[in-house]
């Protein structure tokens, strides 16, 4: 048995079933420089989703090696939130301030589920009730509570929870129902099934709406720009706060905002966030406003949320998006790309939409005899990807998105190379199902 082989054997031994691997035969990352990973084999590949969003700004950043090796040689890797932490002050008046929150405060977690965890914590005491709204397709989190307002039942079979949610429109265009109707039909018919919900369904008695600006495992579906702001309007008159989910759409990625809802033009009450803020340390957090926030006394500390060594590797990640102005790079790319596909895509019967913004772009398949989802379409777009150099990730509904948010680092030179590598794939599947 090879090495490799061996491993995969050892993996399946002792690592959860559900713990799902990538590609017929799983690659050992080994070693990672800016865009590109190196697997244990030898092979490089253009890695088009940053580990799972957490490479931000690429690997083996100096800057950020450089803070996280200044914080290790203090010989305090942590001790506890019990005393003063520069970092910790630092990044959350950073992301204070970013967050355009009203008098925000910020909570470091260690991962996303447990920032949206702490987010309906906050809202269930605010408002005194366990009801709470979500968008149908969403994926918040493998937690008890964040399992329950999650929408898409691909990535969580378990529809028992402490929370008691309702699922709004928001992401669900393909629905018959809604064939035809531009965005504003479509927000309308959303809006008066919100106020549906409130009256009828719950008796205004709810805590919160959490909703995620962009769907990541949903396979990057998106509400019309507009959608949470004309929500938030309606959650307003019943004191309904609004969280949103930042997870994957954060800290510039979509290339137009720096966070996913400003799209929208509103400001949410709280917004979780994780992954990419480490650039592969673990932080995640929420940013609430802080009469919100202070309502939580009674919760307490998180042991490991806002430890030195995170904070260090999260401001130097930060501060490089700021200085280099990456959300203006992910504009530019994306754009380069996600056009690119578009223009491809009028040529594959399989392609069934092209979408997304900036450098968090999607390719969703089809059967082009009937138009049903296609996973095993996507399965195979993921392992001729993979034979051309360039990693994505799966998602969907059905399994039938690939998906793929590269660092927000990517060069020019890179989104051609990676657009080829595409459109080369794309064809080759197109030509298998023909
Ligand atoms: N929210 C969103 C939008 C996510 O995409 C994810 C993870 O994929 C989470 C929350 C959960 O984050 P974590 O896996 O860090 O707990």
């Amino acid at each position: 048995m090879s090495e490799h082989a061996n491993l995969l054997r050892r993996h399946q031994a002792v690592l959860p079933s559900w713990l799902a691997l990538n590609y017929a035969a799983p690659i050992e990352i080994a070693t990672g420089k800016g865009s590109r990973v190196t697997d244990a084999e030898g092979t490089t590949y253009l890695d088009f989703f940053s580990g799972i969003l957490t490479n931000m700004i690429g690997y083996d950043v100096p800057e950020v090696r450089e803070a996280v090796e200044r914080q290790l040689a203090t010989g305090v890797v942590h001790t506890s939130t019990a005393y003063l932490l520069r970092g910790q002050i630092e990044l959350a008046e950073k992301i204070a301030r970013l967050s355009g929150i009203p008098d925000a405060k910020v909570f470091f977690t260690n991962s996303g589920t447990e920032a949206n965890e702490t987010a309906l914590l906050i809202a269930a005491y605010a408002r005194r009730t366990d009801q709470v709204l979500a968008l149908r397709q969403s994926y918040h989190g493998r937690s008890f509570g964040t399992i329950g307002v999650t929408g898409n039942r691909a990535w969580t079979n378990v529809s028992y929870s402490p929370v008691h949610t309702h699922f709004l429109h928001g992401t669900d265009r393909h629905l018959p129902q809604f064939a035809g109707l531009d965005d504003e039909a479509y927000t309308r018919v959303c809006v008066q099934d919100l106020r549906h919900v409130l009256a009828a369904a719950t008796g205004g008695d709810v805590a919160a709406l959490i909703a995620e600006p962009i769907q990541g495992v949903g396979g990057f579906t998106a509400a019309p720009d507009g959608l949470l702001a004309a929500y938030k309007e309606v959650l307003d008159e019943y004191g309904v706060l609004l969280i949103s989910d930042e997870v994957q759409t954060g800290w510039g990625r979509t290339g137009e905002t720096f966070f996913g809802i400003q799209a929208h033009g509103v400001v949410p009450d709280m917004m979780t966030f994780a992954k990419g803020l480490g650039n592969g340390f673990a932080v995640g957090g929420v940013v609430a406003r802080g009469d919100l926030m202070d309502g939580l006394h009674a919760v307490g500390l998180s042991t490991f949320g806002g430890n030195p060594i995170s904070m260090a590797a999260a401001n130097a990640t930060l501060d490089y998006v700021l200085d280099h102005d990456l959300q203006a790079n992910a504009a530019e790319q994306g754009a380069t790309i996600i056009g690119g596909l578009r223009a491809a895509a009028e040529r594959l019967p399989i392609v069934a939409d092209v979408r997304g913004k900036g450098l968090m772009f999607a390719v969703e398949l089809a059967d082009p005899a009937t138009g049903e989802p296609a996973p095993a379409l996507a399965a195979a777009l993921m392992e001729a990807l993979r034979e051309r150099g360039l990693l994505g990730g799966k998602g969907g509904l059905y399994g039938n998105v690939v998906r793929m948010a590269p660092p927000l680092t990517l060069t020019a030179a890179e989104a051609a190379e990676g657009l080829a590598i595409l459109t080369d794939a794309l064809e080759a599947v197109n030509a298998a199902a023909a």
